[in-house]
Parts: C-alpha cells; structure tokens; sequence
C-alpha cells in the first residue's frame, strides 16, 4: 500500500468577489490556478454581514459545476432556469452551469455567522453545453459515517461503502470529516485521482502539519492516512479524475478554447446563453 504525502501548502488569498463580497480565494489563485478538475475553491466565512450581505447578483456561468456548501447560514438562490433554492446549515448547493444558466447568491446569517465553500468543479468537453442541472441537498439528505474517532458527512462519492447524494458528471468524491484530537484515518483515493484537504478547524498531520485556513494539495499516487492534531480537525477532502484537457476561462465562463469564452460572451449580450 502507498500513501500519498503533501506535495504543496497553499493558505489562499483573501479578495472580493460578486457585490463586495470578502472571501478566502484557495484555488483559482495565482498560489494554485487549477487543480484538474477542480478550477476553483472560495471559502467565505465571516461574523460581519458587511462582509457578505450585497451576495452575488445575477451573473451568468456556462461550462462548469459549481458545489456550494453552507456549514453556517442561510443562501438564497434564483436562476433563470426558474430554480430557487433556500441553503440552510450544512446543506449543499448542485448546480451544474452545462451551456449557461444566469443566477443570483445571496447569503443570510445563522446567530451572526456565515461560513461555507464553493468549489467549481469542471466538465468534460463533450458535457460543457448540456442542459443546466440544479438540486438542493438539505442537510438530513447528508449521510454522516461513523468511524472510531471521527464522523464524515459525504457529499461526493463514496466514503466506507456509505454512497452521498451529490451527482458529478466526472468521477470524483467531497467528504466533510471531523477527527478527534490524535485520531487517525486512512482514506483510499484512486491512483492519478488529484486530491487536496481543506482544514478549517483545528490541524492535519502528514508529512507535515496543516494549520487551519491551510489547503494541501496530495501526490498523486495512492490513499492518505490523516492524523488530527491536539485540538483535534474539521476539513474538508476532495479529489477528482483530471480530464486532462485544454481550459480557457473567461471570467464565469470555463470552456476549452478562446473562441468558445468569446461565443459564451457573445450568447450572454445577445440574452441567448440560457436558450
Ligand atoms: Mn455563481
């Protein structure tokens, strides 16, 4: 059995995105631009509604998915598909963008707090232009796993036989994983699979300690064998099966050449990416 080891540690960088949004930027920066097929990974988490409050307003997306998950507060969404949702804590947001879907994000708090990830997941050239996909996954539809010294909420994938309800377009698994202080866990990952963890609390030990706020991106050969430190860790664990294709990206629009972003550009003016 191989373990995989941390290969690289990337802390984000915090900017602003949608209407002032302040947000933790920890892939889609220019630390870690992609991570095949993940394209990007925002954290927003903040006890300051001014922080977050003006949310996104209506913007468009086209080629992609995009995973938000709520671990606290509230998230309104609308599209112009007709889909609305309302997140609530710990429930998670599917939307597959395929050829184009225009929507607006709003956050709300829950007792003062507004934390969650958005990670945008890629598709596959022969599934950039099919029909938008939106689904709201309330927390109870979440199964938990226990595990001694740990429970895993899985949202992707497959975690010890436990199957979770999210439905990617390419291979890949997201668990949200809580281990007790020393504990240890071994997580198998399909070889050539590229795999980061997030920690958010707390801190990961591999071949190197990961502090809170931290992403390490794995090696890419074999499962990994975590160990919390003294506090204990919360994070989230994700990995994918690289498509291996070309990425031009054009603001909300990830396609595979230029000339796909530009007509993507051009469907928007014309009011006709959503037809
Ligand atoms: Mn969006």
């Amino acid at each position: 059995m191989s373990f995989r080891t941390i290969e690289m540690v990337v802390p984000g960088i915090l900017t602003s995105d949608g209407a002032g949004v302040n947000l933790r930027r920890i892939i889609g920066s220019p630390q870690l631009n992609m991570l095949d097929p993940f394209l990007l990974l925002d954290e927003f988490g903040s006890n300051n509604p001014e922080d977050y409050i003006c949310g996104f307003p209506p913007h468009p997306h086209r080629g992609f998915e995009t995973i938000t998950y709520m671990l606290n507060g509230k998230f309104h969404h609308k599209d112009s598909t007709r889909n609305e949702g309302y997140l609530t804590d710990g429930s998670v947001q599917w939307m597959t963008a395929g050829r184009g879907v225009i929507h607006s994000e709003m956050p709300e708090q829950t007792d003062g707090l507004v934390r969650g990830f958005q990670l945008w997941l890629n598709l596959p050239k022969n599934k950039k232009m099919i029909p938008p996909y939106y689904k709201d996954i309330p927390a109870v539809n979440i199964p938990r796993v226990e595990f001694p010294g740990g429970i895993t909420k899985v949202i992707a994938g497959k975690f010890m036989g436990v199957k979770g309800p999210g439905q990617p377009k390419t291979g890949m698994f997201y668990y949200d994983i809580k281990l007790q202080s020393q504990k240890e866990l071994y997580i198998p990952i399909i070889d050539s699979w590229n795999a980061f963890f997030f920690v958010y609390e707390g801190t990961i030990i591999i071949n190197k300690t990961v502090e809170r706020d931290q992403l390490a991106v794995l090696n890419i050969k074999g499962g990994c064998l975590l160990k919390a430190g003294g506090l204990g860790a919360q994070f989230i664990i994700v990995a994918g099966k690289p498509l291996n294709e070309p990425v031009a990206r054009g603001g909300p629009f990830v396609m595979n050449t230029r000339e796909e972003i530009m007509q993507a550009i051009n469907d928007y003016k014309n009011g006709i990416l959503v037809k």
